[in-house]
């Protein structure tokens, strides 16, 4: 399944937008300028094979079908679909259009800012997971990538919203930081994310989350750093 949405996201990388500019770039136009023509022609020589079309197609509507029964708010849900299908403009994303020089992480400037590293593995925000997400295996999660990471977590939909809000307050820290913005210190953001979906499931009257963990996650072990959503 993954080979599938991973194909997916690759198609869907082809249209990955600049963040200087306001346009859909294609990677199948001379001009870069996306149009339904391009796009048709792109699906086309991409998708040779009939089967392998539906099968994608399908992959790629189980991962949205997944992220869009989140409770949270729609732009996490989209910021979590962009970066399942790497669309989100890292460096080394920028790199590859030749947008930036470099590729090194703007967090640790050590390594290579791909998607996994800037919103899980980069060693700057590692504090920043250790509280909620210390259950998933590190050293597993180190050989995959973010799609790898996000279909792991696809089986507890209750802690991929809380993953998604941090992931979606992570990105945001990285780019406020890198504008010389004020932002929320590293170090709150987890309580920053519980506030974020606190305030919005109240607000769309959900159940309480505390009571749905106490249900669902007593099974798992996981009760000893429960998102104190109240
Ligand atoms: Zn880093």
């Amino acid at each position: 399944m993954l080979h599938c949405l991973r194909s997916a996201a690759d198609q869907v990388h082809s249209f990955m937008c600049f963040p200087q500019a306001d346009f859909l770039y294609s990677a199948f136009e001379k001009e870069g300028v996306y149009t339904v023509k391009s796009g048709y022609k792109a699906i086309c020589k991409e998708e040779n094979l009939v089967e392998a079309s539906v099968s994608n197609s399908a992959a790629t509507r189980n991962l949205w079908s997944g992220i869009w029964k989140l409770k949270c708010p729609g732009k996490i849900k989209h910021f979590l679909w962009r970066a399942c299908t790497n669309c989100l403009p890292t460096k080394a994303n920028l790199l590859k259009r030749k947008v930036v020089t470099d590729s090194f992480c703007h967090m640790c400037g050590r390594c290579e800012e791909t998607t996994m590293h800037a919103l899980w593995s980069c060693e700057a925000i590692k504090l920043v997971w250790c509280n909620d997400f210390s259950w998933v295996n590190q050293f597993e999660a180190a050989q995959g990538d973010f799609l790898d990471l996000v279909d792991r977590l696809m089986s507890r939909p209750h802690m991929l919203e809380l993953f998604a809000a941090i992931a979606w307050h992570i990105w945001l820290h990285r780019n406020k930081t890198k504008l010389g913005v004020h932002t929320v210190p590293l170090g709150m953001i987890r309580d920053a994310a519980c506030k974020f979906l606190q305030i919005f499931k109240q607000s769309h009257d959900y159940p309480s989350s505390r009571n749905r963990h106490n249900r669902d996650d007593d099974k798992d072990g996981c009760l000893q750093n429960r998102v104190s959503i109240k």
